[in-house]
């Protein structure tokens, strides 16, 4: 993605109102990131516990989508998934988070659900090389990376498309 500033996060968010959009806090070092390569920029609000972003690119534009992660945490003797990156770990680092939706929608409280990395850094983990690929030769790796990043290219627009839906 290209790179963003803080005001242009702050602009992007689709689902919460100016107010909240100014409180927001940024994500730290934004002027370090790697941008290219990140599919999403998603991460915890510092100063409001159960606040998340996610901000990409969808539909020629830049999406940021607020979230709010449920208060209770799954026990970490299970595992679970993140539905967005498809990393299976211990179902404490995973969250189930709502989305309101834009519009009227969201102003009467429909919201839209799902199971993401609690740290919402998924991004970094759909360019790991997944368990499955870990045997395989360097371009075997390399193509189970690209599958996997667009899989959470594909699931993110899906996720956004039904936010975004009045
Ligand atoms: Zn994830």
């Amino acid at each position: 993605m290209h790179a963003l500033t803080e005001a242009g996060i702050r602009r992007s968010l689709v689902n919460c109102s100016r107010s909240e959009a100014a409180a927001m806090t940024p994500p730290r070092d934004l002027a370090a990131r790697d941008w290219p390569s990140l599919d999403v920029l998603g991460w915890r609000d510092a100063r409001a516990e159960l606040r998340g972003y996610l901000v990409h690119e969808h539909d020629g534009g830049v999406v940021g989508i607020a979230l709010r992660a449920a208060d209770t945490k799954m026990s970490s003797r299970r595992s679970a998934m993140c539905l967005l990156c498809h990393e299976v770990q211990t179902a404490a680092a995973v969250s189930l988070f709502t989305a309101r939706r834009v519009g009227e929608a969201g102003r009467n409280g429909n919201t839209v659900g799902t199971y993401i990395c609690a740290d919402l850094d998924c991004a970094h983990r759909a360019q790991e090389v997944p368990p499955t690929a870990r045997h395989l030769d360097e371009d075997a790796q390399a193509a189970a990376v690209a599958e996997r990043a667009e899989g959470l290219r594909q699931r993110l627009a899906a996720f956004t498309a039904d936010v975004l839906r009045r």
